[in-house]
């Protein structure tokens, strides 16, 4: 039996934040006025262990999952995070395990990340501009930095790579055509992101968003594209191909064209949450069941239920007044 939601949604991904920590402060994210010196991050005792985290994703793969993705924060900042993978990637029924990361630490661990058994990978980077980068990073790491970790990331084996960049205008827009250039024909695919309204610090409006439509069309003017058929139902990326036939781009256009009616994605915090939205205020606590001596049973009903009372759709619902409600930061529950 299928385990629908209230709008008839499966559940089919799961994303799990290891840490609400980045080594970088990205103005769209974590902006150092609010991440600063004195910002209370989560405390050691707090985050859930390996063991914790996997038993959940097993219970949730029982439930339907197929697809983990580890994310953060920074995922790589946690410390050996290849344990974990190795842990996940043995639990019968999951078909894909892939990592999200800022690439900056990525040459150091993409071989033990692929020798526990990681798949793929994407590397978030907003600009091959070295000033730019380091502007939207905000702690001077530079673009060759997060290259290495790409290369390191092909020379183990974590294909097919994606390159994730979030565009803002007036910030790295002037930036996009030469990102899609650069990686034409090298089979790694980018994925252009619209800036979301996630968190309550990163002062979006919406004039700062450059819709999916506007960065194909700059793309589309000097390497024409053709739109392509998803991979599958749920794809949060919209596909489009260069015609002649060197590869493929994405546009994840949350801002423009909501695609809740095929979110079939539930997130796990670091602390042990369950979030049914990325735009969500408050999560389900796990974590307290997990060291109150649940058993899996209960575990399994706990979560199946909520999933089964999930009715959110924030994008197609978002106006001008809801892009201030409070919400989890993307810092904490991780894209
Ligand atoms: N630190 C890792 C990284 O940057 O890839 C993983 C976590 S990060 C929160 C996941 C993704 O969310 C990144 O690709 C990042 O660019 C994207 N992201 C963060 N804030 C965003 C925003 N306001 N709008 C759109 N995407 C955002
Ligand atoms: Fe860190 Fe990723 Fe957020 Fe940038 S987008 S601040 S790298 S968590
Ligand atoms: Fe899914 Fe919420 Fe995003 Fe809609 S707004 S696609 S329900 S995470």
């Amino acid at each position: 039996m299928t385990l629908s939601d209230r709008l008839g949604r499966p559940l089919r991904d799961l994303r799990i934040s290891v840490t609400d920590r980045c080594n970088f402060r990205c103005v769209y994210c974590m902006p150092r006025e609010v991440f600063g010196p004195g910002y209370a991050f989560l405390k050691r005792d707090e985050l859930l262990t390996y063991e914790e985290i996997t038993r959940v994703a097993r219970v949730l793969v029982e439930l339907g999952v197929e697809k983990i993705r580890i994310t953060g924060g920074e995922p790589l900042v946690r410390r050996d995070l290849h344990e974990l993978v190795a842990r996940l990637r043995v639990i019968p029924g999951l078909r894909d395990l892939t990592l999200t990361t800022n690439g900056s630490l990525l040459a150091q661990q993409a071989k033990r990340l692929a020798e526990a058994g990681l798949q793929r990978v994407t590397v978030s980077l907003d600009s091959l501009d070295d000033a730019v980068f380091r502007a939207m990073n905000d702690v001077g790491v530079g673009v060759e930095t997060v290259l290495e970790g790409i290369s390191a990331a092909g020379e183990a084996g974590l294909w097919p790579i994606k390159v994730n960049a979030v565009v803002k205008r007036g910030v790295n827009d002037h930036t996009v055509v030469d990102l899609a250039r650069y990686f034409k024909g090298t089979g790694i695919i980018v994925r252009f992101i619209e800036f979301m309204d996630v968190g309550a610090t990163n002062g979006w409006k919406l004039e700062h968003v450059v819709t999916g439509r506007e960065i194909v069309e700059m793309i589309d003017r000097e390497m024409p594209l053709e739109p392509a058929e998803a991979n599958y139902r749920g794809e949060v990326a919209q596909r489009w191909r260069y015609r002649d036939g060197s590869g493929e781009i994405g546009v994840i256009t949350s801002i423009s064209q909501p695609f809740c009616g095929d979110c079939t994605r539930l997130r796990l915090s670091p602390e042990g949450e369950l979030f049914t939205c990325l735009f969500g205020a408050k999560g389900h606590d796990i974590r307290g069941l997990l060291r109150g001596g649940a058993s899996d049973e209960e575990l399994r009903e706990r979560i199946a239920a909520v999933w089964r009372a999930r009715e959110d759709r924030y994008s197609e619902l978002r106006t001008a007044e809801t892009a201030g409600l409070p919400k989890v930061e993307m810092s904490h529950i991780g894209g």
